[in-house]
């Protein structure tokens, strides 16, 4: 019985020994090669006469291993130890194991040891890739943000006690994206990693550089103790930059702009740093580009907030943060979903989501209200077409438009091209315009005929609010009113607001226009709105703006309804 059990754990052990990939040697407690398998042959390139006799220790130099009081002492008491190492290869590679130390026990006496190996190389490689992923940039093989803060961080701890200064340059490309447009992404890339080189040049083996984002990298200077040093280290990275970039066997001038802090004493962490020579960064770019700056305390909080929010939202529209919510336009008579507004939210990164009212006035200002109102244009036709692909209602989806927007000359073409790539039909848009927008009559009318042209609805939102003359309403071509939301509100207390809003259901539907209530919180506002026989309604008494899988499911259920 137990010879037959041995002569099967034998088999089992020739086996794995012959089919599993792994190396077992058997050694002599002297240390020399006893056995060695195939495996072990073919992992370390010695022939196995080549290793039989061999001392151990040439084949695995590992000096944790050798004369390990602790690995000796376990073989002693029968026990295996495991531990990661390596064997040197004939050619002098190294490999690296994961290894059994094993004892052979006779009459509880060591007798042999058995060394049982798993090449892991591999996956030490995959290892490294996914560090050097997580913390290289790929593309110029600069360190990454995550790296840079790291780095930062435990500089500045080591640094706390000791009395040495350290600043932080924030440098971002001035109008990289001309770059890109003009030559291709794939020549921005080329050129990015030729500044990416250059930007090597102005660091010592203490200072630090890395990529942040796109066309923005950022610098840790060591020994800086003042403020002049570090403009200094802002005037060298102009500096670097200025002779010009060969691309396509062209020259090109590039110029950054570079913000700059400085650890003050024993105070300031790294992201406050980082942030704090962003802010100086920003007013570069607000004075006009090309050029340095120190980051100062002076720099009113609220201009700050908004050069950063400014310069978040062109990130923003780069990596693709926005989103739409969808709230729906409800029939008053039969409570159908008619048609549905489309929303935009920032989804930031760090901050979540951020309600329109923030970030809108600025791109206002700034112009990033055109490309981000063409995205917004865009994927709501998409989404409009998708659902109606779906088997969903086919309703109209309404955009609200800019004034810039607005004036842009080609306008109409623009709505075309984006209802051809779609392959929506134009009569399931709706454009919102506000009032403010119809000063200029003559563009106004014009523009709206031809977007009535088209075949896309219009709406006047907001009404009310802007300058109430009703008379040029029926110059206009236009679809629908929408009654601003401050008259709505008014409609139980005020009795003027209550006046209002009867009054422009009723001139409305003596010049034939639909008229929607947005705003419309509560039943009472609802009775009110339908005794005056108002045509729809839109607001939280029957749904907030929601996300488009909700808006789904609502449009779902109108049609089971
Ligand atoms: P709006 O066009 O008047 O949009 C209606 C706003 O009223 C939405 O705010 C909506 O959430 C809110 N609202 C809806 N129902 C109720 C209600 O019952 N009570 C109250 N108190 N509020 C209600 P939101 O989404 O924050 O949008 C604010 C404004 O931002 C919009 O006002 C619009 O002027 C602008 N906006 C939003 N998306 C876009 C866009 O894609 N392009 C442009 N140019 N502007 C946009
Ligand atoms: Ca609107
Ligand atoms: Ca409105």
């Amino acid at each position: 019985m137990e010879a037959k059990k041995q002569s099967s754990n034998d088999q089992l052990l020739r086996a794995i020994m012959e089919y599993y990939p792994i190396s077992v040697i058997e050694l002599e407690l002297n240390g020399k090669i006893a056995n060695a398998n195939h495996h072990t042959c073919e992992l370390t390139g010695y022939e196995e006469y080549e290793l039989i006799g061999m001392d151990y220790r040439l084949l695995l130099s590992d000096e944790k291993i050798h004369a390990n009081k602790c690995i000796e002492e376990r073989l002693v008491q029968g026990k295996a130890t495991q531990k990661a190492t390596y064997f040197d290869d004939k050619n002098g590679l190294r490999i690296d194991l994961q290894m059994v130390i094993y004892p052979l026990m006779k009459d509880d006496q060591l007798e042999r040891v058995v060394l049982i190996s798993q090449d892991v190389s591999d996956r030490r490689r995959v290892n490294d890739r996914i560090r050097y992923m997580s913390y290289y940039d790929d593309m110029t093989g600069l360190p990454n943000r995550r790296l840079f803060l790291e780095r930062l961080t435990d500089l500045l701890d080591a640094t706390r006690s000791a009395d040495v200064g350290v600043a932080v340059a924030y440098m971002d490309l001035d109008r990289f994206k001309l770059v890109n447009d003009s030559f291709g992404q794939d020549f921005g890339d080329m050129l990015l990693m030729q500044i990416a080189e250059r930007l090597t040049r102005i660091v010592t083996e203490y200072d630090f550089v890395a990529r942040m984002d796109g066309d923005e990298f950022i610098f840790y200077f060591v020994n800086i103790s003042t403020e002049e040093e570090a403009l200094q280290k802002g005037k060298q990275i102009v500096q670097v930059l200025d002779d010009p970039f060969i691309l396509k066997d062209q020259p090109i001038h590039l110029t950054a702009s570079i913000g700059i802090s400085m650890s003050r004493g024993h105070q300031g962490d790294a992201r406050q740093l980082i942030k704090q020579a962003d802010i100086a960064l920003s007013s570069v770019k607000n004075k006009g580009k090309n050029f340095y700056q120190m980051y100062s305390s002076e720099m009113s909080t609220k201009s700050l907030e908004r050069l950063t929010l400014q310069h978040e939202l062109r990130k923003a529209m780069r990596n693709g943060e926005f989103l739409l919510y969808y709230q729906p336009q409800v029939h008053m008579e039969t409570g159908q979903i008619v048609g549905a507004e489309a929303l935009i939210r920032w989804k930031h990164p760090e901050k979540g989501l951020i309600p329109p009212d923030q970030f809108i006035p600025l791109a206002e200002e700034n112009g990033l209200i055109v490309p981000m109102g063409e995205w917004v244009l865009e994927e709501a036709c998409r989404q409009n077409k998708a659902w109606q692909q779906a088997g969903l209602p086919s309703i109209p989806i309404s955009v609200n438009l800019s004034m810039r927007q607005f004036l842009l000359q080609n306008l109409n073409e623009k709505v075309g091209q984006v209802l051809e790539k779609t392959g929506l039909e134009a009569k399931y848009l709706d454009l919102e315009i506000t009032e403010s927008m119809t000063m200029d009559v003559n563009h106004a009318s014009n523009c709206l005929k031809e977007l009535r042209e088209l075949g896309v609805g219009i709406s006047i939102d907001d009404f009310g609010t802007g300058y109430s003359s009703f008379s040029y309403l029926k110059d206009f071509s236009i679809n629908r009113l929408k009654i601003d939301r401050s008259f709505v509100r008014g409609i139980m207390e005020d009795r003027s607001a209550a006046a209002i809003v009867a009054s422009i259901i009723a001139m409305a539907h003596h010049l034939d226009l639909q008229v929607i209530a947005e705003g419309v919180e509560s039943v009472e506002q609802v009775d009110f709105l339908k005794a005056h026989s108002c045509d729809e309604i839109q607001g939280y008494y029957y749904s907030p703006p929601v996300p488009v899988g909700r808006i789904e499911e609502m449009l779902t259920e109108n049609v089971m309804a």
